[in-house]
């Protein structure tokens, strides 16, 4: 069987080294060497300003609505996956949803404005498949009806924009190391930001607002990564180079394989590092994209319609202002793209694609 994503699991031996280390350690959570360790990698690697490890890609960008969006409308894109959106629900805040671009499927910021009232706190934008949003543009916005900006980066892992993390964008940016994720931790998640002043505010909210053992600085959840989760991106960290490197083999196969007189490609933001997250396809119609899904399921190829459907579309949400959203999501499937991907497989899978 061939999923659309594939877990990368390190060798046993490396997994084992740092949970010996917890062992030795005799300590679980709660801000551990593991833990710790973990973070300074990641702001080394990334090369990020501020990064908070967290148990899930989710609750960031809960605990940054909950410091900013004070239960105002919330300016966010329907085509994202449902935490997005859930996480606005969730915290009480109203989302209003901006159209996105179609050829970037990025929020539209040219409409942005438009959707903006005096109860709007925050925009909440996803870089949907690692391809950045207009930051410049959304800052500008942001910076002239002073609101606050959070970026849902879940699929961003070694994404640069303009020769910096696209994480050094906005006041907060989230990503998710859950097991489908490029890098992951099994579940896990962070928090990034631009300055000590909001990584202390978002540092009591992940800790259910302690500040010392008997002082609350405010309300808090609990937030917090464990040593367990760290060992594995401990163990995973060291492999991306190689993870990434066999992505885009199999992006370049799709690139150079695909018929593209039948499909269209993600238009990737210039001045944009790509890590090879996901390959969606965006076809002509919704019937040919069902079609092709078909056959691929027939051979037990499994790609996903990421992201379907239109997150105006949930149960809980009373909204119809994106028709390009809605078009879109009906059209794109994200391919398989996984590290240990066959040429053979990929042979299969762009045959059947093409003969479609
Ligand atoms: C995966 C994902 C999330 C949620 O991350 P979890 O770690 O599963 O909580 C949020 N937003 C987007 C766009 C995602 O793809």
């Amino acid at each position: 069987m061939i999923n659309v994503t594939k877990t990368f699991f390190p060798p046993i031996e490396d997994y084992q080294k740092q949970l010996k280390r917890i062992w030795e350690n005799q300590w679980l959570t709660n801000n551990g060497v593991l833990y710790k360790e973990l973070s300074e990698r990641l702001q080394e690697y990334l090369g990020v300003n501020y990064v908070i490890p967290m148990t899930n890609g989710t609750l960031p960008i809960q605990i940054a609505l909950n410091a900013f969006a004070n239960g105002g409308e919330v300016i966010t894109t329907p085509f994202s996956y449902v935490a997005t959106t859930a996480t606005i629900v969730w915290e009480k805040c109203t989302p209003v949803f901006v159209d996105i671009h179609p050829d970037y499927l990025t929020i539209d910021e040219t409409k942005i404005e438009a959707a903006i009232t005096d109860k709007t706190t925050a925009i909440l934008a996803t870089h949907v498949y690692g391809n950045p949003c207009a930051v410049e543009e959304i800052e500008a916005i942001a910076k002239k009806h002073n609101l606050k900006v959070i970026y849902d980066a879940a699929h961003c892992f070694v994404v640069n924009y303009k020769g910096q993390s696209i994480f050094n964008y906005g006041d907060v940016s989230t990503c998710s190391f859950h097991a489908t994720k490029l890098f992951h931790t099994g579940e896990g998640g962070a928090l990034f930001c631009q300055d000590e002043a909001t990584r202390q505010e978002m540092w009591y909210r992940h800790n259910f607002g302690h500040d010392g053992p008997e002082k609350y600085h405010g309300l808090g959840l609990n937030a917090k990564m464990s040593e367990l989760q760290a060992a594995m991106g401990l163990s995973v960290l060291p492999y991306m180079k190689q993870i990434i490197s066999e992505r885009k083999r199999v992006c370049d196969y799709y690139d150079a394989h695909l018929d593209f007189s039948q499909l269209s490609k993600l238009k990737l933001r210039e001045y944009t590092e790509w890590n090879y997250a996901y390959y969606p396809v965006v076809f002509k119609t919704e019937e040919s994209l069902l079609k092709v899904k078909t056959s691929l399921e027939y051979e037990n190829i499994n790609p996903r319609r990421y992201f379907y459907p239109s997150l105006e579309e949930l149960p809980y949400i009373h909204s119809s202002t994106c028709p390009i959203a809605r078009d879109m999501a009906k059209r794109v499937l994200c391919l398989p793209v996984y590290d240990s991907l066959s040429s053979e497989s990929l042979n299969k899978i762009t045959s059947i694609i093409n003969n479609e």
